[in-house]
C-alpha cells in the first residue's frame, strides 16, 4: 500500500514509523531483524532503509603509492527491503539517490523494485561523495532530487527511457521527498530551499519527511511556511533521541540543526552516556506527545542502527 493510503486509513490516527541503516558489508541480516523485531508491536505501517552511495578509498600498495578504491560500506538495500516486505508484510521504502546513479541505472532499480512488489520509494539527492566538496551527479545521471522525481513520474505513466519500447508497462510508485525546516545546508535561504521543494511536489512527490529537528517550533514554523506557498501534502516529522554526549557537535555539524539551549544543559550535565541516553529519550517523548496533540499523521523516527531508545520513546506513545 502506498505511503498516502496508509495516511488516509489511519483516519487521522497517529501512527509510528522508522528509518533504519543498512549493516555494515560483511554483518548478517538478522542483525537488521533484531532492530526492527522489538520495534513491531507499534505497528509501523511502512519501514525506511536508507541508500548508502559508494565511497573512495586509498589503499596504500608495497611500493608506497596509494591506490583508489571504490567501496560501498553498506550495501544492501534492496534485498532488505524485500526482506522485510516477505517477513513482517509491512510496506518497505527504499532510499534512491542521484548520486552515482545514471538514469539508466535508476531506470534499472526501479523496474526490479517494481518487480518485487516495492510501490513506494523516497527519492534524494544524496550529497557529495565523502572525498567532494560538491555534489556531482554521473554523466547521464539527475542533478536534483526534483529531476529524479521526474524520472520515477515519467515510469508511472509507462514512459521508459527508451522512447522506442513498444507496449512498456506503468509503474505504481509513490514518491516521498525529503525537507529541511531548518534549510538545507547548501541552500541560500529557506525560502529559496521551500521553491525548490515546491518543485519536487509538482513533478509528482506526494509526500515530504523532514530532517530531524529538536525544537517543533522550528517544524511547526516550516508547515505553516509551505502551506502559505501552496503545498498541501502530508508534512511527516523526523525525529531522533540523542543517545551519547558527542553527538551534541556532532549532530549541528553532520544535520546542519540547531540544538534548543535547554536540552544542551540538560546533556552537559550528564555524568554518563546512559543518563544522555535518558535525557534524549525524555525530550524526543515530549516532542512526539506535542506533534500527536496537533494530529501530524506519521511521527518517523531516526534509528540509526539502534531501536532500543525510539522502542523507549514509542513505548509512551503507541
Ligand atoms: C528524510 C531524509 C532521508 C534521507 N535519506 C538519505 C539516504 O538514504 N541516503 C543518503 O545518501 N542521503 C540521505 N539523506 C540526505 C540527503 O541526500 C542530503 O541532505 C542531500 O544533500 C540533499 O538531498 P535532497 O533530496 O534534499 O536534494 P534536493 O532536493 O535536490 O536539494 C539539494 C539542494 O539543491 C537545492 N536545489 C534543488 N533543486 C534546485 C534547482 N533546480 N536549482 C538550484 N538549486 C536547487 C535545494 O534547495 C538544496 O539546497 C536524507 C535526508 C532526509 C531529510
Amino acid at each position: 500500500m502506498k505511503v498516502t493510503e496508509h495516511i488516509k486509513k489511519a483516519n487521522g490516527n497517529t501512527q509510528f514509523s522508522f528509518e533504519i541503516l543498512p549493516p555494515l558489508k560483511g554483518q548478517h541480516i538478522q542483525s537488521v531483524f533484531d532492530n526492527i523485531d522489538p520495534l513491531m508491536e507499534f505497528k509501523p505501517p511502512f519501514i525506511d532503509v536508507t541508500y548508502h552511495r559508494e565511497e573512495y578509498v586509498y589503499k596504500e600498495l608495497e611500493n608506497g603509492l596509494l591506490k583508489k578504491q571504490v567501496v560501498k560500506k553498506r550495501p544492501g538495500t534492496v534485498g532488505i527491503c524485500a526482506a522485510i516486505q516477505n517477513k513482517y508484510n509491512v510496506d518497505a521504502i527504499p532510499h534512491i539517490l542521484c548520486g552515482g546513479f545514471t538514469k539508466e541505472d535508476t531506470e534499472n532499480f526501479l523496474i526490479d523494485l517494481d518487480f518485487l512488489g516495492i510501490h513506494n520509494v523516497m527519492a534524494l539527492r544524496g550529497d557529495a561523495v565523502k572525498t567532494e566538496t560538491y555534489f556531482r551527479p554521473e554523466k547521464e545521471g539527475n542533478l536534483y532530487a526534483s529531476d529524479l522525481v521526474s524520472q520515477v513520474s515519467e515510469l508511472n505513466k509507462g514512459k521508459y527511457l527508451d522512447e522506442e519500447l513498444k507496449n512498456s508497462s506503468e509503474t505504481n510508485f509513490c514518491v516521498g521527498v525529503a525537507a529541511y525546516p531548518e534549510k538545507h545546508m547548501e541552500a541560500p535561504s529557506l525560502d529559496s530551499d521551500i521553491h525548490f521543494l515546491k518543485k519536487k511536489i509538482k513533478n509528482g512527490a506526494e509526500y515530504i519527511v523532514t530532517q530531524m529537528f529538536f525544537d517543533n517550533k522550528k517544524y511547526f514554523d516550516f508547515v505553516e511556511k509551505c502551506r502559505s506557498e501552496g503545498i498541501t501534502v502530508p508534512i511527516i516529522p523526523g525525529l531522533k533521541p540523542i543517545a551519547t554526549k558527542k553527538q551534541l557537535n556532532l549532530i549541528p555539524h553532520r544535520f546542519h540543526v540547531d540544538l534548543p539551549e535547554d536540552l544542551i544543559i540538560e546533556i552537559v550535565k550528564c555524568k554518563d552516556n546512559s543518563q544522555v541516553r535518558q535525557v534524549g529519550i525524555e525530550w524526543c517523548i515530549e516532542q512526539s506527545k506535542a506533534l500527536r496533540k496537533a494530529g501530524i499523521p506519521v511521527l518517523h523516527y531516526y534509528s540509526m542502527g539502534k531501536s532500543d531508545n525510539i522502542q523507549a520513546v514509542a513505548s509512551k506513545l503507541f
